[in-house]
């Protein structure tokens, strides 16, 4: 037997008992005539201590011998700790060892298995397998794996099965490259690896299993922006005779059962607000709203003086920073350089101070009076002691901008605290994006996406303005899933993929599968995905996903560890029929 108990497990009510342990070498302590050994599993650090009186002089001389990361089995007695650490749950008792033996030796570790490492982390990907045995990666894991057991047994327990879908098939539109495996059986054919299993879930429906879920790997070859990964998993589901509310009930419900059971968070019934509402009121389709600072619009009270800026502008929109009467004009001329770098690409920012005495001053007081401005203060709801910042400029744009400004000022301000957590839903997306590169409609969400029934009409006339049946679950300004109820009529299927520029001949090609489908009765469903990396990181406090993913690629889409993506041989690409370019 390798262990009697984990290094985690033992406390003062085990003293005298004669126990086995095995683990990793954290650390030690050489006094001379005594040594400590801090020993390590995935469960904690038992001390070990080996006594030149009561030790044997071999015993003690291999335990000095013994380096960092052996891994070792020793056998001996609990006994009572004489100074005692209470920061740890094993810290008033050690192990007084009778015999150690060596299961493993280790070369020196290329950085010390710590909560604060050396490791910079390219060396902490390369060695992943190291860096995993620090407490800080192991206890994400093992964080990510509570969810993702409450998130099984949740669905489980509303009739949801767990059905697996291929990973080689034809591509799904899900607005990214695919990544592309080419077939050897079929020269010159080649799979895709699935986006999302989107086209199989509604399948599953058409199948009649009628509640569908998966933890599911899903593959996008997107040019990396930070903290994405080109593999990344999603909860993904798909119901049937559902309509909007009956799938966001039962996401809202898996998510406060999550924040319940995880980080024991009451939260009431999610806000649900339209897309177009949630740009007008914070410039973003997944607005944070553990903070308020809405954005007021100022058009009918700030274009009838003589600021031609403003007079010009398309749209003029304010917030109020709540005590931002205290920033200093360094403050402010800040954040004016910072709405000026290109990133955010702005003009400026016109600022009025709400002073204590209920009186204003703008940087603007050469056109404005008094009641202009008191005006402003009431549209964009600031108080004394509050600070008025406005921007002005095309509606789209704007918005982008005092958005971004916004969510900069309420991390400053720490308004945005990882321990607070306010989800919401945001419903009624536009069903189409017009693409200036294609010169044609993309869909928004994908093309199964089922248009508002009552504005089919508009999709002829004016399909930029059909509003879908697609929303997004948003936590703590963060898209963490998006879904739709789904066209189930052939007719509107085929409609939708005309819209799209498919010729008729194209969707049969690319989804005559489904299209087939659907002529055997297929019911009405809808679903929804929630991105699991993302969702864990938030409920953990954290924005990075990078360290809850056990083997995560680096920024430019590489395995660094395995070296991967490689060279593959003449022989293989023979095989497969491909050849490089030259
Ligand atoms: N397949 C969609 C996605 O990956 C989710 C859904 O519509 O259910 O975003």
């Amino acid at each position: 037997m390798y262990r009697t108990h984990n290094c985690g497990e033992l406390r003062i009510s085990d003293l005298n008992k004669k126990v086995t342990l095995s683990g990793w070498v954290h650390k030690s302590r050489d006094k001379g005539f005594m040594v400590w050994i801090d020993l390590r599993d995935r469960y904690g650090v038992s001390q070990l201590i080996f006594d030149e009186k009561r030790s044997s002089k071999d015993l003690i001389k291999n335990a000095k011998d013994l380096g960092r990361e052996y891994v070792i089995q020793v056998t001996g007695k609990v006994i009572e700790r004489s100074s005692k650490n209470t920061n740890i749950p094993t810290g008033e008792i050690e192990i007084l060892v009778s015999d150690l033996k060596i299961l493993n030796s280790s070369k020196v570790p290329p950085f010390t298995i710590e909560n604060k490492t050396d490791g910079g982390e390219e060396l902490r990907m390369k060695y992943r397998y190291l860096d995993i045995r620090r407490n800080s990666i192991k206890d994400k894991l093992i964080f990510r794996n509570k969810v993702s057991s409450e998130i099984r047994k949740y669905l489980n327990g509303l009739n949801f099965i767990d059905v697996e879908t291929p990973c080689l098939i034809k591509s799904t539109p899900e607005g990214a490259r695919d990544f592309i495996v080419p077939s050897r059986m079929n020269s010159g054919k080649f799979y895709a690896l699935p986006q999302s299993p989107q086209t199989f879930k509604q399948l599953l429906m058409v199948g009649g299993l009628d509640r569908y879920f998966q933890i599911v790997k899903c593959f996008r070859d997107e040019d990396l922006r930070a903290d994405r990964q080109p593999e990344f998993t999603q909860i993904d589901c798909e119901m049937s005779f559902v309509n909007q509310d009956d799938v966001l009930n039962t996401f809202e419900g898996l998510t406060k059962h999550l924040l319940k059971t995880i980080k024991n968070v009451k939260v009431d019934k999610f806000p649900r607000i339209t897309y177009d509402n949630a740009i007008a009121k914070y410039g973003s389709d997944k607005p944070d709203i553990r903070f308020s600072m809405e954005f007021g619009e100022l058009n009918s009270i700030s274009q009838h003086k003589d600021f031609n800026i403003f007079n010009s502008a398309e749209l003029v929109i304010g917030i109020s920073v709540p005590k931002g009467n205290d920033f200093t004009r360094k403050e402010i001329d800040k954040y004016i350089a910072w709405v000026k770098r290109p990133q955010i690409g702005a003009n400026g920012i016109v600022y009025v101070r709400c002073n204590e005495d209920g009186t204003y001053k703008s940087s603007v007081d050469k056109f404005y009076d008094q009641k202009d401005l008191a005006n402003w203060a009431k549209t964009t709801n600031a108080n004394k002691g509050d600070l008025i910042l406005i921007m002005s400029g095309d509606k789209d744009n704007v918005r982008r901008q005092l958005g971004e400004l916004r969510v900069e000022i309420g991390e400053t301000l720490g308004l945005r605290n990882p321990n607070e957590f306010a989800p919401l839903w945001v419903t009624d997306f536009p069903l189409l994006k017009w693409d200036e590169e294609s010169n044609s409609y993309h869909a928004m969400h994908h093309p199964f996406t089922s248009p508002k029934l009552d504005q089919i009409d508009l999709l002829k006339s004016n399909p930029g303005e059909v509003k879908a049946n697609a929303y997004d679950l948003v936590l703590n300004g963060n898209e963490i899933g998006g879904g739709s109820i789904r066209i189930h009529d052939k007719n509107i299927q085929s409609l939708m993929f005309k819209n799209l520029g498919f010729s008729e001949k194209q969707a049969k090609e690319q989804f005559g599968f489904l299209m087939n489908a659907f002529e055997y009765g297929a019911p009405p469903h809808g679903g929804i995905a929630l991105g699991l990396d993302r969702l864990v990181a938030i409920l953990d406090g954290n924005e990075s996903i990078k360290d809850y993913i056990a083997f995560p690629k680096n920024n430019s889409g590489k395995d660094i560890m395995i070296d991967a993506p490689s060279s593959i041989s003449k022989d293989q690409l023979d095989e497969l029929s491909l050849s490089l370019k030259k």
